[in-house]
C-alpha cells in the first residue's frame, strides 16, 4: 500500500463526508494505493456515525472510536500503529489542510530521501490570538530541539516514512513536536513544504491557551528526555548530591568556626545558636531529597515502557467489518 491517511478528529461531523471525496479523487487521480484512518476522539456529534457510514461504502475507510476523548496526540499514535501504507500522512479533519498536497508530500517522502516533511502554513487563516503564540512556540521549539529549518513544527498537515510513525511515541501534547521526536529516534531528514491553509469551514478550533501551556511543559519533558534519556536520577541524583555537599561543607565550617572560638577561651554555644545552621541542614534535607526523586524516577521510567494511554470502545475494519 502506497499511502495511509490518518486523521484524528474531535467533532467534525460537518466536515467528513467533504473530506473524504477530497481525498478519494485526489488519490484516484494520482492511482495511489490507500487507506484512509479516522481517529473519532472521543466525539460527541454524529461523527462516529459518519464514519461508519463512509467504512461501509468504501473499502478503504477504517474507523477507530476512542471510548472518550484523549487529546490529539493519543489519537495521532492510536492511527499511526494501525497504518500499513509506506508513506503516512497526517491531517486534520477540519478541512484547514488541503488533500491536493498530498501527492507532492509523498513524493517528497519516496524520491528525495525525507524521512519525514511538515507542511509549513505560511499564510495562515487563524485569528492574531493565536498565531502570535504560535510563532512564539515554533521559536522555542526550534531552538531546543536543534532543527533549524521547520517553521511549523505544529502543522497538522504531515508525511513520515512508514519507519519513523513506527519508532515514536506520541502522547501528552507531544503531537505539537513529532519532528524533535523523529530526530531524537534518529530519523533526521527533515523537510518542510509550504502549504496552503484554509480558514475553518465547519465547527470550532478545539485548541486554547491551556493547551500552549501544557505544550510547553511537554517541550520541557522532550528536551529532558533527549539530553538524559529516561534517566532523571542523572540529573536529580547529581543536583541532590551538590546540594548536599554544599549544605554539609557549610555545616562543617560552622562547627569548626565553633571549636576555633572556643579553644581561644570563648563561652561555648550551641551550634543551633546561628541562622547558617539551618540553611546548611535545609540544603542537606532538600538535596537527598532531590535525589531520591531522580531515584524513584528512573525506578518508575523503567516499569513505564508502554505509553498506550487511550481505550478503544469500537473498530470499524474496511468495508463496514464491525469489532
Ligand atoms: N482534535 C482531536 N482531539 C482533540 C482536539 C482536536 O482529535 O481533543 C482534532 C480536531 O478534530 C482536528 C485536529 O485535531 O482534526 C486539529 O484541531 P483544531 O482544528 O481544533 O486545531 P487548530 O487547527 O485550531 O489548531
Ligand atoms: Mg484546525
Amino acid at each position: 500500500m502506497d499511502i495511509s491517511v490518518v486523521i484524528p478528529l474531535y467533532n467534525e461531523e460537518e466536515s467528513l463526508p467533504e473530506l473524504y471525496a477530497w481525498i478519494e479523487r485526489v488519490m484516484k487521480e494520482n492511482n495511489f494505493s490507500y487507506e484512509v484512518i479516522f481517529i473519532n476522539d472521543g466525539s460527541t456529534d454524529g461523527s462516529w456515525k459518519v464514519i461508519s457510514r463512509l467504512s461501509e461504502e468504501h473499502e478503504c475507510v477504517k474507523g477507530i472510536k476512542f471510548r472518550r476523548n484523549y487529546g490529539k496526540s493519543p489519537a495521532l499514535f492510536c492511527g499511526f500503529k494501525e497504518a500499513q501504507g509506506d508513506v503516512v500522512i497526517t491531517m486534520d479533519a477540519d478541512l484547514q489542510d488541503s488533500p491536493d498536497e498530498i501527492p507532492e508530500l509523498y513524493r517528497m517522502i519516496t524520491e528525495d530521501g525525507y524521512d519525514l516533511v511538515s507542511g509549513y502554513k505560511q499564510k495562515r487563516y487563524d485569528p492574531l490570538s493565536k498565531t502570535i503564540p504560535t510563532k512564539l512556540f515554533n521559536a522555542t521549539a526550534r531552538k531546543i530541539s536543534g532543527i533549524k529549518n521547520l517553521h511549523d513544527f505544529n502543522c497538522g498537515l504531515k508525511a513520515y516514512r512508514k519507519d519513523v510513525v513506527k519508532n515514536i511515541e506520541v502522547y501528552g501534547e507531544m503531537h505539537r513536536y513529532i519532528p524533535y521526536l523523529a530526530k531524537n529516534a534518529g530519523f533526521d531528514r527533515i523537510g518542510e513544504k509550504v502549504v496552503h491553509h484554509q480558514s475553518r469551514k465547519y465547527g470550532k478550533s478545539k485548541f486554547g491557551l491551556n493547551r500552549f501551556f501544557n505544550g510547553y511543559l511537554d517541550l520541557i519533558t522532550l528536551w529532558f528526555l533527549s539530553s538524559f534519556g529516561r534517566k532523571p536520577m542523572h540529573v536529580f541524583g547529581f543536583l541532590g548530591t551538590i546540594m548536599f555537599f554544599i549544605g554539609f561543607i557549610a555545616a562543617a565550617i560552622i562547627g569548626i568556626d565553633k571549636l576555633v572560638a572556643v579553644s581561644n577561651g570563648q563561652q561555648m554555644r550551641l551550634v543551633t545558636d546561628t541562622p547558617y545552621f539551618y540553611i546548611s541542614l535545609t540544603m542537606m534535607i532538600i538535596g537527598t531529597q532531590l535525589f531520591l526523586a531522580g531515584f524513584l524516577g528512573d525506578l518508575i521510567s523503567r516499569n513505564s515502557s508502554d505509553r498506550n494511554d487511550y481505550q478503544i470502545s469500537e473498530e470499524i475494519r474496511c468495508g463496514g467489518n464491525r469489532k
